[in-house]
């Protein structure tokens, strides 16, 4: 009989600090080793190997083992699918022998003094979609790993792969460079991932470079005329130009729209005019730039109107831009296109400008990030990692930056190999990414889910085909007016909406009305600063308030969905029954008037709306009558139900989304829509969530709307899932009141 007791809690409280271990300048061979020993002594086993995957050389490498001879590492290796090893790593599949000599797929590697060990236990190590390599515990004795020894390592492997996924790589440099230092910099350090993909450039620091231009003593000696001021404009004109048709091209929906106030402030002759007096009047034209700008920049500043102040923003980027300009060409260069972007502040509408002047990738240093930054860097698929070293600030001017959003690390002058490291590895992401999906998705056991598409830019409606969404289950309409400095006009909008539905072309599209407000400040709205946004006007609030908005959007989106099928819109953050009727009724009332007016419209929308206040959960009947179909909103379900801002690091942890009330909460609501024959899917980042996707299948939800590059990863997840399990997991998982239970039993999720 087994007498030993296997210390799984323990494994897994290890395998989290272990986790910690590989920043900055740990030595990742040591890290492997850790593993290998605590594994072996949690397990109780007499060996435990790590075995990593090498792409290039398309091998499997004894990286580090307790129990095999030790001389074996880095030398033994085996190609995919041989031996056990070798199969569970090809097949991304447990393989838990209880005689593993007997197995007709066995193979002794001689170099490695395994004889006597017949238990075999061998767990793949994956990170998202991408197979990093596998972890094997060996017994002496016969039958000795059970199934709880198996799901502690799989839980165990999930906690360590990122980990392992870095140490892999570092490993793949060479161990000499892990600890080099170059110029007092160290080879690369952690960061916290925003967006996703990885990117290489010379470093450009918006807050430092830029800004001295304006503020600093640049430039010392040079010698300008007049005349190069006048080339300096022109060339800024020209410079916007260009920047406004890539963008018409990238993302026509802001086309036309972000440079506004650039194009009207150069037109403005009491701004170049001015400049230009003072130029005539003897002053240095770099001086009098400067002069004419801050004064500008000042006057703007101190204005208690938000839009106003937002000018400053535009005039300081503007007239950075005509400062540059004085340069030539070849130095000009670097102050944007093919950079990667350190910043110590960035608003959604920073990003739309960092990618129009061609940033590869983003640093944010310190400071807050709102959620819609690291939503749209995803969507226009520009790395953006959050790291909190002051030393970013003060990087030399050719300092090279490599930027791996996936892992969160920024590397330093990194050499040719590494570059091409990443070159590869981005290669063989995008093939992964673009690898043919099924056009319908089922889990294990056959049961249907849908996966639908959120998309907040239009260029991202490509992928989401080519990924085979099933529809749009969220259109969020808000990027469009966060961007620009006063609300878009019913044309502007009506070109968007229809781009969106002829693209989409009669699937399925959900659109969601403005959800402006919160952390998606409107500057130009004319309010000043709220002191709980959160809790403040936004959303439908907003909406509601300021009707004329609403039925300026409202009245787009149902002359654009003229003539076409499946279209849905839905309001954000209802609170109550009375506002989902005054909402509805804005749109009865605006197809009313188009009726009136002899406007084209559709006015046989179905008309739903997001779940995201618990106040709803009282009456979900009553909202069932009403409502023609629910999207589940968990980024601000979770956020409402824990009163923990989403956005705010300090109280991340009380953000739980598998609370226990998080999680009765989404019973409620899905058992109350199939009661009553109501449509409900889940649009929040939950939904591409590994950890949360068992519960929101086994508690009944079918249909799951993701980020267009999660949706290959998502339908690998559910259809390795039962339905039957996920259902029972649920079921154990709602019979929590702790959360500290909930957490146990999220660790053993299927
Ligand atoms: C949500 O809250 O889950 C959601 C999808 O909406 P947003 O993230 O835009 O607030
Ligand atoms: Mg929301």
């Amino acid at each position: 009989m087994n007498t030993r007791e296997p210390d799984h809690l323990n494994l897994l409280c290890d395998m989290g600090e272990l986790t910690t271990v590989v920043t900055g300048n740990s030595d990742i061979e040591t890290f492997l080793a850790c593993t290998a020993t605590l594994v072996a002594q949690h397990l109780k086993a007499h060996v435990c190997s790590i075995y990593l995957f090498e792409a290039m050389e398309n091998r499997l490498v004894l990286r580090a083992t307790q129990g095999l001879n030790p001389e074996a590492v880095n030398i033994l290796t085996m190609k995919p699918g041989e031996g056990l090893v070798g199969q569970c790593f090809e097949s991304s599949t447990f393989v838990r022998e209880g005689n593993a000599t007997q197995n007709p797929r066995f193979k002794y590697f001689d170099n490695a003094g395994e004889d006597p060990f017949n238990s075999f236990l061998c767990v793949p190590i994956c990170s998202g979609m991408e197979k990093i390599g596998v972890l094997v515990v060996q017994h002496r004795e016969l039958d000795h790993f059970t199934l709880f020894d198996e799901r502690a390592l799989r839980t165990a492997m999930t906690q360590l792969a990122g980990a392992i996924e870095n140490a892999r790589f570092l490993m793949e440099l060479g161990p000499e460079k892990t600890l080099e230092y170059q110029s007092g910099l160290p080879l690369f350090i952690k960061g916290k991932p925003g967006g996703i993909g990885s990117a290489s450039g010379r470093v450009l620091i918006s807050s430092q470079d830029r800004k001295s231009m304006l503020y600093g003593s640049y430039p010392s000696k040079t010698i300008f005329t007049k005349a190069d001021f006048k080339t300096a404009v022109d060339r800024t004109t020209q410079e916007l130009k260009s920047l406004q048709e890539r963008f018409t091209r990238r993302l026509p929906e802001s086309a036309s729209l972000i440079f506004t106030a650039h194009f009207m402030i150069l037109k403005d002759k009491n701004f170049t005019g001015r400049m230009e007096q003072l130029i005539d009047q003897g002053h240095h034209p770099i001086e009098a730039v400067k002069q004419i700008a801050q004064k500008y920049i000042n006057l703007f500043s101190s204005s208690p109107q938000a839009y106003l102040q937002e000018k400053a923003v535009d005039v300081e980027d503007l007239s950075i831009r005509i400062l540059s300009n004085f340069q030539d060409a070849q130095t000009r260069k670097t102050m944007g296109k093919g950079s990667i972007a350190v910043a110590t502040e960035i608003y959604p509408s920073d990003i739309l400008k960092l990618v129009a002047d061609g940033i590869k990738g983003i640093i944010l240093v310190g400071g807050g990030v709102t959620s819609h930054v690291t939503i749209l860097s995803r969507s226009l698929q520009i790395p953006l990692i959050i790291a909190d070293d002051p030393r970013l600030l003060n990087l030399p001017q050719e300092t090279i930056l490599l930027v791996d959003a996936t892992q969160g690390n920024i590397y330093f002058n990194p050499d040719r190999e590494t570059l091409e490291l990443f070159n590869t590895r981005h290669q063989t992401e995008k093939q992964v990414k673009r690898q043919a999906m099924e056009s319908q998705t089922f889990s294990l056991d056959k049961q249907r889910v849908t996966l639908l598409a959120n998309i907040n830019l239009l260029g991202e409606i490509g992928l989401a085909k080519e990924l085979k969404a099933e529809g749009v289950g969220l259109y969020r309409t808000e990027f469009p007016f966060l961007i620009r400095t006063g609300f878009p006009s019913e044309a502007e909008q009506f070109l968007i909406y229809k781009q969106l539905f002829d693209q989409m072309d009669g699937t399925l599209t959900t659109v969601r009305t403005l959800d402006a407000g919160g952390e998606k400040t409107l500057s130009y709205s004319g309010y000043t600063r709220e002191a709980n946004p959160e809790l403040g006007l936004r959303s439908i609030r907003f909406s509601l308030k300021h009707k004329e908005i609403f039925e300026t959007q409202i009245r787009a989106i149902l002359r654009a969905a003229h003539g076409k099928e499946n279209i849905r819109l839905m309001f954000p953050l209802i609170s109550s029954i009375d506002e989902f009727i005054e909402a509805r009724q804005v749109v009865s009332d605006c197809s009313r008037d188009l009726e009136h007016e002899s406007i084209a419209h559709n006015n046989r929308l179905a008309i739903g709306m997001m779940i995201e206040l618990p106040s709803v959960l009282c009456t979900m009947d009553e909202f069932a009558e009403i409502a023609d179909f629910f999207a589940i909103g968990t980024n601000d379900f979770v956020q409402y139900m824990m009163g923990a801002d989403r956005a705010n690091k300090l109280v991340a942890n009380h953000y739980i989304p598998y609370h226990p009330a998080v999680n009765r909460g989404i019973e409620t609501i899905v058992k109350t829509a199939n009661r009553h024959g109501v449509d409900v899917s889940i649009c929040g980042e939950m939904a591409h969530d590994p950890d949360y996707i068992p519960f929101l299948l086994g508690v009944g939800i079918r249909t799951l709307s993701v980020d267009p590059q999660f949706l290959p990863s998502v339908q690998k997840i559910i259809s390795a899932l039962s339905m039957k399990k996920a259902t029972t997991y649920a079921k154990r998982m709602l019979a929590q009141t702790r959360v500290r239970d909930a957490a146990k039993v999220l660790k053993a999720r299927p």
